[in-house]
């Protein structure tokens, strides 16, 4: 979905020829971020409030890695009110662009989605595994077998034969995949900026799987062993949110929205307009 928003983004010339936006009179009403020192320095700067700067944060983590990807140069393009619901926010970087556009549903929520009326949210599955019967659920105490202690479980572990395929359970980037001490054979991956997913004791990783992959919901990454300290095959499986581990079984994951078809042709042409009005000044 994303290759159409780039596509249409790099379609208008003022995006690559790194102009500002002149404020002509077919200009919507915009403000831009560059960014110099850090996005809320910058913001600041540019007279954008604390909340929208959360919204940037929260939108855009799905697709870019505050810490790692912005770069001086970058901007963010905010159209409309800026202080509260802006019509589209757009992130111009050196490698990616990305835009999205408010769509207010039926509830009077506003939410931001792609050119395509999707949000960039992934959505993930309960668990990565298709049958298993979970073995030791996320516990604040739980007594451990190996070390005949009584710690915490926050994860959830799923007793399968060795060999059963594990699946990414939401689209991603692998972060790691290793042998890590307790843990065994280990895969991480990174959901946006904020949720991380962890699936241990793997007996092999998926062929050819390596750092920085991307992968999607779904993808086999491993299968289920008993590497690193574990009584037998099983699957131990983390929830990360913020570095926090969360109950996955339990946890309010966020939900893949999309614009409700009645207001999609609708949605699209406002988008498309917006977009129009900033290549036509
Ligand atoms: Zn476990």
């Amino acid at each position: 979905m994303f290759k159409h928003v780039l596509f249409l983004i790099a379609a208008l010339g003022f995006l690559n020829t790194g102009n500002t936006l002149a404020h002509g009179a077919n200009t919507p009403e915009h403000s831009t971020i560059h960014i110099t020192h850090s996005l809320s320095y910058d913001a600041r700067k540019a007279n954008i409030s604390p909340k929208i700067v959360d919204t940037i944060v929260r939108i855009f983590s799905w697709e870019i890695d505050f810490n790692r990807d912005l770069q001086k140069g970058d901007r963010f393009i905010i159209i409309g009110n800026s202080n509260t619901h802006p019509d589209a926010l757009i992130y111009l970087g050196a490698n990616k662009r990305v835009a999205v556009f408010a769509y207010t549903d039926k509830h009077g929520r506003t939410n931001y989605y792609d050119i395509n009326g999707k949000s960039l949210y992934p959505s993930f599955s309960r668990a990565p595994l298709r049958y298993s019967r979970i073995s030791s659920k996320f516990q604040r105490s739980r007594f451990h077998p190996i070390l005949k202690t009584w710690r915490p479980h926050r994860a959830v572990d799923f007793a399968a034969k060795r060999g059963t395929p594990v699946h990414s359970v939401a689209s991603g980037v692998i972060q790691h995949r290793k042998r890590m001490g307790a843990l065994g054979n280990v895969v991480y991956i990174k959901h946006g900026s904020n949720y991380t997913s962890v699936y241990g004791h793997l007996s092999q990783f998926a062929r050819g799987l390596r750092v920085s992959q991307k992968v999607k919901k779904g993808q086999v990454i491993g299968y289920v062993g008993s590497t690193g300290r574990s009584t037998g095959p099983h699957l131990h499986y983390e929830l990360r949110y913020k570095g926090i581990r969360k109950n996955p079984l339990t946890y309010r994951l966020p939900k893949q929205k999309n614009v409700a078809r009645a207001d999609l042709w609708r949605f699209k042409n406002k988008a498309n307009k917006v977009l129009d009005a900033l290549s036509n000044h």
